[in-house]
């Protein structure tokens, strides 16, 4: 009867125009904590084919991205995909796309996400596609601060190179190559900075360093050991401004080229091209309102757990208690941590750990051929002891205001040497004051 009188309407139910790839675990992002995840999932969690899904907004495979600022602008050959895939630093083979292929984990690449839905347990990619999750570990990482972002004059133009990403480091390398006997400013005295300027030096560029600070590292270097690495990079001909900061950048005759750079001291220097390292800031923006934050941080707890209880945390992007100092509160932006903590997400995301996340700072870089390690604290107002005690390295202490050592720094050390200041730093004993200033006084780390 009246069913059969005209064509069957078909009811257009908004849900079901879009498919939704379902998984049991999503991580998102695709930097070191999304790499070292995947893996603590496949290798120790043994997880089963298809439940994962890795997104990222890279076109590659993750890898370990300290070598962007070593390995692939100064190594002979320059260090290349594959070669550096996550876990490579974990002594593994690096993860290409096939192992994710033969392992069942969807690597979703060149996706990013614009939409995070908790209530729903859903992510959108910018093409529309939609993936429900269980659980979801948030490994978004962090940025570099761009200049323009601060409203800098010129910051638009060409010849300024900023590195976080494998596309950014091959347009550095190109840069550096077209300028070889030319003249760059690297802008920023912290971590891109000093590797950066090491990497052009060792290609044959001249550098300039400015940064605001009155030496190099200064968040973490005393002023001596500072000294120390001044002293290096001047005689490779690198030359410092301190104190001041970039006001303004111009071209030359309309070229769209970088060439000026205006200080705010109101000098005004020339260059061929420019790097700036001036800082991170973490990824947050899906999250804002969904989750609490703190320090500018998705805030989690001792379990990497954030406010969401389906939802957990890893890397550049948490700020997170350091169980050593009290649960102070704190971000880290360092692979180790990037590491550490994206494993430890994963066994409790499993139910696999319910041992608090318990961190020991640890930061370290290379430049030239030398290498430098610090582990633990560097407390405000702590007394700073550099004692050439493994003579004739540069070794640092920091001891705290009860007189136990918190922070220990090595240059170049053995494998022996930096297991023993891993371990000061870790059980941070009562310092030997009159062992420790016989030491400095016995050596001037430069001597
Ligand atoms: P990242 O590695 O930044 O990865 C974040 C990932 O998330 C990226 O793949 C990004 O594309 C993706 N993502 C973000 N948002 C979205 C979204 N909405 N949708 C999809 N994908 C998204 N640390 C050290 O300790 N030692 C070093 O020598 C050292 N060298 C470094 C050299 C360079 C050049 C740089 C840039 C950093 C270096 N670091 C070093 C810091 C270290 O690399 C970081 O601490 C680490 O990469 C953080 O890992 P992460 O996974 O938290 O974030
Ligand atoms: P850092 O925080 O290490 O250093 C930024 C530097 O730029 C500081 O000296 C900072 O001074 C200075 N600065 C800030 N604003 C200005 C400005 N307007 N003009 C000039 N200088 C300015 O960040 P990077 O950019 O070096 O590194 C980016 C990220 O990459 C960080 O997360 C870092 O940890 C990571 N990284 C780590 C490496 C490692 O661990 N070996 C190697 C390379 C990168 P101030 O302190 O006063 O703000």
């Amino acid at each position: 009867g009246r069913y059969r009188s005209g064509p069957i309407r078909k009811h257009n139910w908004s849900m079901s125009t879009t498919s939704v790839k379902a998984y049991e675990y999503i991580v998102l992002g695709g930097g070191n904590a999304a790499g070292y995840a995947a893996r603590q999932l496949v290798e120790k969690h043994a997880i089963a084919a298809h439940k994962l899904a890795v997104i990222s907004a890279e076109s590659v495979a993750p890898y370990e991205r300290p070598a962007l600022s070593k390995g692939y602008l100064t190594a002979n050959p320059p260090a290349r995909l594959p070669g550096f895939h996550t876990c490579v630093a974990a002594g593994g083979a690096p993860q290409t796309p096939d192992w994710y292929a033969k392992h069942g984990v969807d690597l979703l690449l060149s996706t990013e996400i614009v939409k995070a839905d908790l209530a729903s347990k859903r992510l959108t990619a910018k093409d529309g596609s939609q993936y429900a999750y269980g659980k979801l570990l948030l490994a978004t990482g962090a940025d570099a601060l761009h200049l323009n972002e601060l409203g800098m004059a010129g910051a638009e133009l060409d010849g300024i190179y900023y590195l976080r990403e494998i596309a950014e480091a091959e347009k550095l390398y190109e840069a550096m190559k077209a300028n070889v006997n030319k003249h760059a400013v690297v802008v920023g005295g912290g971590y891109i900075g000093l590797e950066c300027t090491a990497a052009l030096v060792a290609n044959g560029v001249r550098v300039t360093m400015v940064f605001p600070e009155p030496h190099v590292m200064a968040r973490l270097f005393t002023p001596q050991i500072a000294a120390h690495y001044e002293r290096i990079y001047a005689e490779k001909g690198v030359s410092f401004i301190k104190g001041t900061v970039v006001d303004s950048f111009a071209d030359e005759h309309g070229s769209g080229r970088v060439r000026f750079i205006r200080l705010k001291s109101g000098a005004v220097l020339e260059a061929d091209m420019v790097v700036v390292g001036i800082g991170a800031k973490p990824r947050t923006a899906l999250f804002d309102k969904a989750l609490a934050m703190e320090a500018r941080g998705i805030k989690v707890d001792e379990h990497l757990r954030t406010s969401n209880p389906d939802v957990f945390g890893a890397g550049d992007v948490i700020t997170f208690p350091l169980k050593m100092y009290g649960n102070r509160m704190t971000r880290v932006e360092h692979v180790g941590h990037a590491r550490q903590s994206a494993m430890h997400a994963v066994d409790v995301m499993v139910g696999a750990s319910t041992e608090p996340y318990d961190y020991l700072p640890f930061f370290y870089s290379k430049v030239f051929n030398l290498s430098w390690k610090f582990w633990g604290d560097t407390p405000p107002n702590a007394k700073t002891i550099v004692a050439g005690e493994m003579n004739p390295k540069l070794v640092a202490v920091w001891i705290d205001d009860s007189g136990h050592i918190v922070g220990t720094f090595i240059e170049s050390g053995t494998e022996q040497e930096e297991a023993k200041l891993k371990e000061l730093a870790r059980t941070r004993p009562p310092a030997d004051m009159e062992r420790l200033e016989q030491a400095a006084a016995a050596k001037d780390p430069d001597g």
